[in-house]
């Protein structure tokens, strides 16, 4: 079969489904929050509705009894999750934090509203989260935390990650807004460390648009979080706190109406969570003995979420760049219409200390807060700083969001026929010598590439 690349016939011309997230449920939901027209519960003030009214609450409350955490805490993003959980654990301006660079960028420039300073460490190319080994060779005196991402839906090395905490004294975020409903060896993620959780965005696994959930088994830090949540300055008294820092609040609150979508979602997790897990071993079986190519390996008593399919590429084994590769199997496929039905994309983001705001220090303000704020050390972002993650956002990665609600097995098999066809003929590839392409083709581009939808 010629490559459709070279001219020959797809492997698919049929458009893959696109992903459909709301269900006669959610809108029952949403309009029984609507006809009792309170849109919010919260009042930014002690007493009965600081911490908002029945939708929230029973949000949160199923969501810490489902898998045992002792608090869970609705805020309207992940980031702004993110921000709370820095305030709560007590970041200080100048205080190191160190996190990955491969992750959403919010992972890390949360840190600096407190006046953290991002210290980037290296992954493991694995797991695709934070290598213990790179994390101890960047502690310093000055390091007060560790934010570990549980990337494309994987957890993170943990016991190894919370030893070093504990022999350092660190606090521990976990940034599971890739992964609900994980488990680290029989453990959910989230709140393994101090404080943690998950986002309610539009692309992940449950949404409301934009929200998020913060969890933590700790009630020092469940009541800091609620104060920053909801204007703390005026709560601190009522409530007997006695160390008022990072208690001034912001408006960081879930409403109702996106409270009562989000419980609906929340049911639906576990038959979301088995169907990519189901669609994952599938490809895993496919592709895992083709050349050049290298799937993630699972281990005993840990899940995967799948909020992702990654693979590895191997340019020596297969003698194309990973950008032709790519390009030669987006051929066999049916053109995305929307990130949702992009079958391929490569790199996922550029290592996050490449940004600007790491590369010239500049965060809050313009003379260089926080990165000025130990005058004896000089914070730099140097290329080559993470090479595990410049080789896979550069050569390695490759990453496919069709393991998702509504992709059916068949549909995924199209997507590794597409791929084996491309390594099955790769010498055709290999000897029209196309061009690598300009830059990176990550999903982010392939959604300005194409047709946004109606
Ligand atoms: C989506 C995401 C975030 C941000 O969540 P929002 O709810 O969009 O603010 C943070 N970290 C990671 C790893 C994410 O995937």
């Amino acid at each position: 079969m010629k490559l459709a690349i070279l001219g020959g016939d797809p492997v698919r011309r049929k458009d893959f489904p696109n992903r459909v997230s709301m269900g006669p449920e959610e809108k029952a939901a949403a309009l029984r929050v609507l006809d009792s027209d309170v849109l919010s519960g919260f009042v930014g003030a002690a007493g009965e509705f600081f911490n908002g009214a029945k939708e929230v609450r029973d949000l949160e409350s199923a969501w810490a009894s489902r898998y045992g955490f002792k608090h869970a805490i609705s805020v309207n993003s992940w980031t702004a999750g993110l921000q709370v959980a820095a305030g709560a654990i007590g970041i200080e301006p100048g205080d190191e934090v160190i996190c990955p660079p491969y992750t959403m960028s919010a992972t890390s420039t949360a840190m600096l509203f407190y006046g953290g300073i991002p210290i980037f460490a290296d992954i493991d190319p694995t797991r695709y989260s934070l290598d213990p080994a790179s994390i101890e060779a960047r502690i310093t005196p000055r390091t007060r935390a560790i934010v570990v991402v549980h990337l494309f839906g994987y957890p993170a090395d943990m016991d190894s990650i919370m030893a070093i905490a504990r022999k350092h004294r660190l606090k521990v975020i976990e940034d599971a807004a890739q992964a609900p409903g994980v488990l680290y060896r029989g453990q959910p993620v989230g709140a393994i460390g101090d404080i943690g959780g998950f986002s309610l965005n539009f692309h992940k696994h449950i949404h409301t648009g934009e929200g998020g959930l913060l969890v933590t088994n700790d009630d020092q830090l469940a009541l800091r979080s609620q104060l920053i949540r909801n204007h703390g300055e005026n709560a601190t008294e009522a409530y007997g706190v006695e160390d008022i820092s990072n208690t001034i609040g912001s408006n960081y609150r879930f409403t109702e109406l996106q409270a009562a979508i989000a419980s609906e979602q929340f049911k639906k997790l576990p038959a979301m969570l088995e169907h990519r897990k189901q669609l994952g071993l599938y490809l895993d079986q496919r592709l895992e003995s083709l050349p050049g190519l290298t799937i993630q390996k699972l281990e005993p008593g840990s899940t995967h979420a799948y909020y992702m399919y990654p693979l590895r590429y191997d340019e020596n084994v297969l003698g194309v760049p990973r950008s032709v590769f790519l390009r030669a199997v987006l051929a066999e496929l049916p053109r995305p219409r929307y990130w949702d039905t992009t079958p391929l994309a490569e790199g996922y983001v550029k290592p996050l200390y490449l940004n600007p705001v790491y590369q010239q220090r500049i965060a809050i303000g313009r003379k260089g807060f926080p990165f000025n704020m130990n005058p004896d050390v000089a914070y730099e972002y140097p290329k080559g700083l993470c090479p595990v993650v410049e080789r896979l956002y550069e050569k390695e990665l490759l990453l496919s969001p069709l393991v998702r609600e509504g992709m059916s097995k068949s549909d995924v098999a199209d997507f590794a026929d597409a791929i084996e066809k491309v390594v099955s003929n790769i010498g055709e590839l290999r000897d029209a010598k196309l061009e690598a392409g300009t830059g990176v083709y990550d999903a982010v581009k392939a959604i300005d590439d194409y047709v946004k939808p109606e």
